[in-house]
């Protein structure tokens, strides 16, 4: 978290409206001890956080988003709520080692005594919103979507998946509200040591992927795609249908609607290797070949995973014909578009199984290293036949916290929309699709779920 410009002591006159954190990570979470509530009700103004804090907390080392030891405690949680899909229905996702809840679960096993001295348990955004209106903050819906125990339905706990975690959890997490909610207004410690308004409200915090969604003014049907070292996609969906690969999160902006997360490991570093196998480790030449080759690649399907894939987990390169029967390599041509027409196939049958609907509204937003290649973007264009523009991503997720400040504010008053509060410049429209495309991609988009589910058996015999 970091302070929004300025010397300490300065009227930060310009934040008397509201304010907002820069992003905060995911998943992680702060384990209060019993009685820090007080401490933090009466922060003490001349004393920096670090030292007026350092009694408030039951576990020094608190689980961050990088944790994947939790592997026995998702088994436990799938196993206690009927299966992987079942919680997923629930929650929006299947078990992850670094979700919340399966991180807690770890901590009462390991540490028995120091989760029954805790008295709330904030996720990094929740914790963060609570130093700044001096008590315990509530998590909001959108950053509560990524603990696999938030019901994102009934946007309430769901008690099984609490109990399946541990004892007491309901009482140490506190309420739900929407990411859009005021807290508010900052506390005195805030006025006092930093000059802010007591006027300052404070809006919800979120995670930085929600807040993402929110930088980049998703709307509804819209697709964020970022090509960068892994690839990921970013959608907002009416009608989610939760999967076992993707995460479903309450919308951060529009809470009765929601968004959907899928990361393809296999990205650029992916796309350079073929690029210095097929193209004289050119992008130019790379882009050539590209625009000589047809919509299609008459027929040919490939499956390109250097690494171990996330969506789906499938290793290896996988190449079929026309006629789906498995081949060793393709002409170089054929490869290099066999990749890229493969890696964006992939993204819109996941994005569909999930629940996305390409709406003739639906525009995609591309960003990422890649996302400056023009001859990429058009496959993309033609594989979802919708139109992409690039944006310019730099901070979307602090850009996004400022979006929410101003929108959370404006709903106390009136029922404005998220369009109506964000004023800023047009994304760039870079192509359209091509009016063949889509007769060609409708076909072959069946085809590459075939052979997909075709390489995974046999990926599952190996
Ligand atoms: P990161 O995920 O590490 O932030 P970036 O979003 O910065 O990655 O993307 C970097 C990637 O962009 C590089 O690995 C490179 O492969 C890719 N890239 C750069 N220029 C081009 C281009 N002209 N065409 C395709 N890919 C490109």
């Amino acid at each position: 978290m970091k302070r929004v410009g300025g010397k300490r002591k300065q009227k930060w006159k310009t934040y008397t409206y509201a304010y907002r954190h820069t992003a905060v990570t995911q998943h992680g979470s702060v384990y209060w001890r019993t009685a820090s509530r007080e401490v933090l009700n009466h922060l003490p103004a001349e004393q920096p956080l670090h030292i007026a804090l350092q009694t408030c907390f039951s576990i020094s080392d608190s689980p961050i988003w990088m944790d994947s030891s939790t592997r026995a405690e998702c088994h436990h949680l799938e196993k206690s709520i009927g299966g992987a899909q079942v919680l997923a229905n629930i929650t929006g996702s299947r078990a992850y080692e670094r979700f919340t809840g399966n991180q807690i679960a770890k901590v009462y096993k390991q540490k028995p005594k120091e989760y029954s001295q805790c008295e709330r348990i904030s996720l990094v955004s929740s914790f963060a919103a609570s130093l700044f209106i001096g008590d315990y903050a509530p998590i909001d819906y959108s950053d509560g979507s990524g603990m696999n125990l938030l019901d994102i339905h009934k946007k309430t706990w769901d008690e099984t998946c609490l109990n399946a975690c541990a004892p007491g959890l309901k009482e140490k997490l506190g309420s739900v509200v929407p990411s859009s909610s005021v807290l508010g207004n900052v506390s005195s410690y805030h006025v006092q040591r930093y000059g802010f308004s007591p006027h300052c409200s404070v809006v919800a915090f979120t995670g930085d992927n929600p807040a993402s969604l929110a930088g980049m003014r998703l709307e509804e049907g819209d697709i964020a795609v970022s090509l960068g070292t892994s690839d990921t996609l970013f959608l907002w969906i009416k009608d989610p249908t939760p999967a076992l690969e993707g995460h479903i999160f309450i919308n951060p902006v529009h809470f009765e609607d929601y968004m959907a997360l899928l990361c393809f490991k296999n990205g650029s570093l992916m796309r350079e290797k073929i690029r210095d196998n097929c193209s004289s480790a050119s992008w130019e030449e790379f882009s050539n070949i590209l625009r000589s080759t047809p919509p299609g690649n008459n027929g040919h399907i490939g499956f390109f995973f250097d690494v171990m894939e996330i969506t789906p987990q499938v290793v290896g390169i996988h190449r079929f014909n026309a006629k789906n029967q498995k081949v060793s390599e393709f002409p170089q041509d054929v490869e290099v578009r066999a990749l890229i027409e493969g890696q964006f196939m992939a993204k819109r049958i996941y994005a569909e199984r999930l629940g996305y609907k390409i709406l003739p509204q639906t525009k995609i937003l591309a960003t990422g290293g890649a996302s400056c290649n023009q001859d990429i973007l058009q496959v993309l264009s033609d594989i979802f036949n919708a139109p992409v523009h690039t944006i310019a991503t730099a901070n979307s997720a602090c850009l996004g916290c400022a979006y929410r400040a101003a929108h959370g504010l404006a709903l106390q008053s009136s029922a404005s929309t998220f369009a109506d509060i964000v004023k800023a410049p047009q994304n760039k429209l870079v192509v359209t699709p091509r009016p063949e495309a889509d007769k060609v991609y409708q076909p072959l988009l069946k085809r590459y779920a075939e052979c997909e589910s075709e390489v995974i058996r046999a990926s599952k015999i190996l």
